[in-house]
């Protein structure tokens, strides 16, 4: 059965389509610059990678080039062999603890929530209306970025705010990339052949959150209302003293909504070292001996074992500690650094064995307390898992 993956945002379409249940990959690609000028769509089939320019006006178009580069790469016959589209969505608020069908009522509530998530949710509603006006027959559904992380108790997700913002606002913690961290933990598990674990999975890529898995279920996660929260990121400030924003905002006569961006688009490891949000790039810096690099780095890692510390005393122990993501996957250093501040714990970083890329590895000696993995994450096949598994 054929489930098309989709991540739709403000101006750009990602897609990936897999044959389900086998999990086979079968086309992925990006629309890029929709509604802008100079739009262009890359597709990869078999690891060959083409990109051509097309006129982009809305998502609508973009899902009928998909649909014609399918029969013209002999993928589909026709558009009703596409039995499921799922649809990525940043914010679920408290209403979804599981992906659900893209009904008019639940289309609804992800509008709504588009007032807590100004940036994100409008763009999903765009391409799950798109896929519907192109694809009607498909089963549409909605995966959340938040419902693996709905199992949090009250503790946990609630801010020392006055309650009211709770109550008349939905100010409280919903976490992301929950796609990300039930994927790694359910493969973490595999790999521990027991589902009884208590797991520290890291998603740290330009976005990163670290979350505390038990028996499956999240109990803690770093994001927070939005994902400006917790860790460092490439371009955000992550945990900030909250009185920042009206310090900075009198200082530079800055509107409340101007510091934000600013703290989501221009702090982090861009705003540190001044160079780049691309930790390849703050690494080349640190090489070069850049000062600011290495500071952005030295914060970048010390929050993320603050996390690592915290959540181990939370869960009262750690089964595994699982590096996904860009950097998670990618940066041999960082993990190092990380693991190395970890010691203390009995953990005991395998340099061989760490200096792997972008594949499932045990990367700690045999007799470290805690073993830590690289596993890579795959929220297009999440995606599409829950998809096929509500077409049944
Ligand atoms: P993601 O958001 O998961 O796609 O992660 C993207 C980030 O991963 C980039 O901005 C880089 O900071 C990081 N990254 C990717 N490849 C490497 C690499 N080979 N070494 C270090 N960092 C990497």
């Amino acid at each position: 059965m054929k489930i098309l993956s989709v991540n739709a945002g403000s101006s750009s379409l990602k897609f990936t389509l897999f044959e389900m249940p086998e999990e086979k990959e079968l086309i992925s690609g990006v629309f890029e610059k929709i509604g802008l000028k100079d739009s262009f769509y890359s597709v990869k089939i078999s690891g060959e990678k083409t990109k051509k320019e097309a006129n982009l006006p809305s998502h609508n178009e973009a899902f009928e080039i998909l649909m014609k580069e399918l029969i013209d790469n002999k993928i589909i016959e026709d558009y009703s062999e596409i039995k499921g589209i799922g649809h990525r969505v940043a914010q679920g608020g408290a209403y979804f603890d599981k992906s659900v069908l893209a009904t008019d009522e639940n289309i609804d509530i992800v509008s709504k929530l588009s007032q807590i998530a100004p940036l994100h949710n409008p763009a999903a509603v765009v391409g799950i209306n798109a896929a519907k006006k192109v694809v009607p027959d498909a089963v549409q559904t909605l995966v959340f970025d938040t419902s693996f992380h709905q199992t949090m108790p009250e503790v946990n997700y609630m801010y020392a705010v006055p309650y009211e913002w709770y109550t008349k606002y939905n100010v409280r913690k919903y976490g992301f990339h929950g796609t990300s961290h039930k994927y790694v933990s359910m493969k973490a598990n595999e790999l521990l052949g027991k589902t009884d674990t208590k797991l520290i999975t890291c998603h740290i890529g330009n976005g990163a959150s670290i979350s505390a898995v038990a028996g499956g279920k999240c109990i803690d996660t770093s994001m927070g209302l939005t994902p400006n929260a917790g860790l460092m990121m490439g371009t955000r400030c992550g945990d900030i003293d909250a009185s920042i924003v009206s310090y900075i905002s009198e200082c530079e006569n800055l509107s409340a909504t101007e510091v934000n961006n600013k703290l989501n688009k221009e702090s982090g490891l861009l705003g540190i070292s001044g160079v780049s949000s691309d930790s390849r790039d703050v690494e080349d810096g640190i090489k070069n001996g850049d000062e600011r690099c290495i500071l952005a780095q030295s914060m970048y890692v010390k929050k993320i074992v603050d996390y690592i510390a915290s959540y181990y005393v939370e869960l009262g122990g750690c089964d595994a500690i699982i590096f996904t993501a860009g950097v998670g996957e990618n940066s041999i250093s960082t993990r190092a650094q990380i693991l190395e501040k970890l010691s203390c714990l009995g953990v005991k970083l395998d340099n061989e064995r760490n200096n792997v890329r972008g594949k499932v590895q045990l990367i700690t000696a045999d007799n470290s307390k805690i073993p830590a993995y690289v596993i890579p994450t795959n929220e297009e096949l999440m995606i599409a898992t829950d998809t096929y598994n509500l077409t049944k």
